[in-house]
This record gives structure tokens, C-alpha cells and sequence, in this order.
């Protein structure tokens, strides 16, 4: 009898053990594809398929400055900084990703953009022309507590993590709440932006800085914030942006 109990009472404890076990275990996450909605591969947000399929920018052709393009060139005239450094063109999936990551807090949108972000630079060996910093686009105290976040400060800080730059999301801050501005040419943004921004502190800048933001449309913002940092004595400005808003003609 105690034989038999002795029997039980192991088969239990292993029972047991092995039940632990199967729990602790670290199970492999299903991650879908946002896109097509099937099982990713890479276990990413996008699956190999969908992410090669990507229309994104060949920027070895601009030798790693979209500025380089003649017809982007046109279209941003009147712009403070010397290199500008996007993902893709402003349409679908990334402006559907952006508008998610801006207003629906879908904040794996912002690790899944920097990280496509950094693959690009890094498939066109372009770190050499990167910056030291990087500095995401502010928006206004007011707008940042109703909105909780930043979407230009997640990227950037992503961006950080996986790009030798250092990053700083509170040496310039915004004065003046100009982030509305869709549908206003160009010139019209420029005269609301005059002075938007101002250094915290006075501070050190290294000679090249980069400004991260989500999308850019007629560099504006992005201008009015380089012409500040060239007056602190920075001497190259790059843009990251995940998208650039392209001229229709
Ligand atoms: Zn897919």
C-alpha cells in the first residue's frame, strides 16, 4: 500500500513539475501582419512579404539627400537645412500608419516607423552622413498635455536606440501653437511660424544636427527650427522625416 502511495504521489510531483513547467514556459508570440493580416514572419508588425513590397525612397540614387532631387528640390524652396533624409512618400500604408500612431496611440506604429527608418539608412550606408543629435519637433506645452505624447519625440527616440546619435527632446520647445496647419502654402506657415521655437538653455551644439519629425510637407516647421539652431551656431542641419508629402505635378 504505502508502495502505492509512494507510486501516486511521484507520478503527481512530476505531473506537477512538468505542468509548471509548460506554463513558464516563454510561449512564441503570434505577431499579424498589419497589412495583409496574416501571421508575420520576422515576428513584426510587418511580415518580410509586405515590407519588401514597400514603395519606399532609393536614396543611394540622391546620394543620401532627397534634396538632391530636382523635383523635391522645387518643391521645398524657401528651407533652412542642408539634407534631408525620408522614408517614403506621404500615401498609403505609411500615411494611414502615421495618422494611427498621431491620433489612435497605436504606439508600436512609431517603433515599426523608425525601425523601417533605420533599415533604409542603413541598407544605403548612409550612417556616415548622420548626425550627432537629434532633435524631434516640439509641439506645444498645452497640445502635449492633452494630447499625452509626442509622435515626433517616439520616433526620434527610436531612432536613437538603434543609430549612433545621441537624442534630446527638451532642448527646444515650442512657443507659439502653430501645429495646425493643413491646407496653408507655404508662405502662409512661415509667417505663422516666425519665432516659434526657443532653446530651454543656453547649451553647446554640436556642428551637425538632426530634426526628426513625422511628415513634412512644406518644411516650414522644420525650417523655422534650423534657422534657430544655425543661430546657435550649428552648422549642418539634417532632416529625418518619416514621410514627405510629394508635389502632385
Ligand atoms: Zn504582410
Amino acid at each position: 500500500m504505502e508502495i502505492i502511495n509512494s507510486t501516486i504521489r511521484s507520478f503527481f510531483q512530476y505531473f506537477g513539475s512538468w505542468l509548471v513547467k509548460c506554463l513558464l514556459k516563454p510561449r512564441k508570440f503570434i505577431q499579424i501582419c498589419d497589412l495583409c493580416l496574416q501571421p508575420s514572419d520576422n515576428h513584426s508588425l510587418l511580415c518580410r512579404t509586405c515590407q519588401q513590397d514597400l514603395a519606399t525612397f532609393n536614396l543611394t540614387l540622391v546620394k543620401g539627400n532627397l534634396l538632391n532631387h530636382p523635383k523635391i528640390a522645387r518643391h521645398l524652396p524657401q528651407i533652412h537645412f542642408q539634407q534631408l533624409i525620408c522614408l517614403a512618400p506621404y500615401q498609403w500604408p505609411f500615411a494611414s500608419w502615421v495618422q494611427q500612431l498621431k491620433y489612435q496611440q497605436r504606439f508600436e506604429i512609431g517603433q515599426l516607423l523608425a525601425k523601417l527608418l533605420v533599415a533604409q539608412i542603413t541598407h544605403h550606408q548612409l550612417e556616415q552622413q548622420l548626425p550627432t543629435l537629434l532633435l524631434p519637433v516640439p509641439i506645444h506645452p498645452q497640445r502635449l498635455r492633452e494630447r499625452q505624447y509626442n509622435q515626433a519625440a517616439l520616433i526620434a527616440k527610436e531612432l536613437e536606440r538603434h543609430l549612433p546619435c545621441a537624442y534630446d527632446e527638451s532642448l527646444i520647445i515650442r512657443q507659439s501653437k502653430t501645429e495646425q496647419q493643413v491646407g496653408q502654402s507655404g508662405a502662409q506657415r512661415r509667417r505663422n511660424l516666425h519665432g516659434a521655437f526657443c532653446l530651454v538653455k543656453p547649451c553647446h551644439l554640436p556642428a551637425h544636427v538632426g530634426i526628426v519629425d513625422d511628415v513634412l510637407t512644406t518644411g516650414a516647421t522644420v525650417s523655422e527650427m534650423a534657422k534657430l539652431l544655425t543661430q546657435h551656431g550649428v552648422k549642418k542641419i539634417t532632416v529625418l522625416s518619416v514621410c514627405l508629402t510629394l508635389p502632385n505635378d
